[in-house]
């Protein structure tokens, strides 16, 4: 497959060395050219879509794939945080992302893998699909999110909307801007670099698509952004400005550059929205080509509604509430869990082994190995790494 040229098609932001890496810059070049947007969906055809008046909530599940240059590199904490803000800024268009319980071949997950290769220091030019080939989950049921720790040219994210002929859809950070708080590089450090990307996953373009094409109402709907309701800008804006620019004069009414918009490319403490139009076209585009993605029988197989075990509570702060976890008792190879309802024994590949209602379970006949026993007491799921002797 031939790839697009490289140049303006990535999400790149620059550096200064001013005493300790920041990031100087935002700069995302993800543009028409690069995300392959159904033309099915594009322009004008998505106002034809039936209008969604649903108040439901669209329930992502997303995966988070580590690619680490060592062992732990980078800390799971920060995968929960990635999670709190992109569902603090998403809450307005009703789309929540939660991390799976279960993984491709129902196996427990906290939605969390973790890879040591020398794809840490990602190439996005030549190694995207390297990358990605290196793990992914089937992204008909889970949306990817690759973290690496370094991309040459000062990249730090880039997306692949869903359904991309080109590549496997899902975005790709590095570390430095994963999640927010301790350890995020300012002025990108409240996890707004994944909820732009996402945009672009669910269809979005940068406001400044196109510079100042689409500037009266016949012309908003097919040119630039192909969005009606975010006024053309001729460029990006960076930092925080007191007062927006007004770079192009559109027609009836001229306003300001929506610099404060999620698409943008200011400072993570200035992006404040998606618009009313961003959101309905995200979610006519989210329920039409992620519709088996958010489908009830994904979130049932995913384990949505099934509370964290509390090794990913540990692992990623995630405040479900917390249950000290069983006692496993072992006589021989009889394990046994007061009071638990079910047991279920998996291989390290994921495959169901063994399932038993009650609390009691033998792993004789399993052979000498490393297994995983999944408990569930008062219905939530707890984890354990068991060997038989
Ligand atoms: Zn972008």
């Amino acid at each position: 497959m031939v790839k697009a040229p490289i140049l303006g098609l990535r999400c790149i932001k620059g550096l200064a060395f001013i005493g300790a890496w920041v990031y100087a810059q935002r700069q995302c070049p993800v543009d028409k050219t690069f995300l392959r947007i159904p033309s099915s969906f594009s322009g004008l055809v998505f106002r034809s879509y039936p209008e969604d008046h649903s108040e439901d909530t669209l329930w992502v599940p997303v995966v988070v794939h580590v690619i680490e240059s060592y062992a732990n590199e980078i800390p799971s904490e920060r995968v929960g945080a990635q999670l709190r803000a992109l569902n603090r800024d998403f809450a307005p268009a009703r789309i929540q992302f939660y991390l799976p319980r279960y993984g491709p071949s129902g196996e427990p997950t906290c939605g969390l893998t973790r890879t040591v290769s020398p794809l840490s220091s990602h190439d996005w030019s030549t190694e995207e699909d390297t990358l990605k080939n290196l793990i992914y989950w089937a992204p008909d049921s889970f949306l990817n999110i690759w973290v690496v720790r370094s991309m040459p040219m000062q990249v730090i994210g880039y997306a692949r909307a869903l359904n991309d002929p080109q590549a496997k859809a899902g975005i790709v950070l590095v570390a430095g801007v994963l999640g927010e708080g301790e350890g995020v590089r300012p002025p990108y450090d409240r996890g707004r670099t994944a909820v732009h990307e996402m945009g672009h996953v669910f269809s979005l373009y940068h406001p400044f698509e196109g510079g100042c094409r689409g500037m009266t109402p016949q012309t908003c709907a097919i040119e630039g952004d192909e969005i009606c309701d975010t006024p053309p800008q001729r460029q990006a804006t960076y930092g925080c400005p007191r007062t927006p620019p007004n770079t192009c004069q559109e027609t009836p009414i001229d306003l300001p550059d929506p610099i404060h918009n999620f698409m943008g490319y200011v400072d993570d403490s200035c992006m404040t929205h998606f618009t009313p139009e961003q959101i309905a076209r995200m979610r006519a585009f989210l329920r039409f080509h992620g519709s088996t993605l958010i489908s009830q029988a994904n979130q049932l197989a995913r384990g949505r509604t099934t509370p964290f075990d509390h090794v990913c509570t540990e692992l990623m702060g995630i405040s479900t509430p917390f249950i000290a976890p069983p006692k496993l008792k072992r006589k021989g190879n009889t394990l046994f869990v007061e009071g638990a309802e079910e047991l279920k024994v998996y291989d390290v590949a994921g495959r169901l082994l063994h399932q038993t209602r009650g609390d009691e379970i033998c792993i004789d006949a399993l052979p000498f190995g490393l297994y995983y026993l999944q408990v569930f007491k008062t219905g939530y799921p707890f984890t354990y790494t068991i060997a038989p002797f």
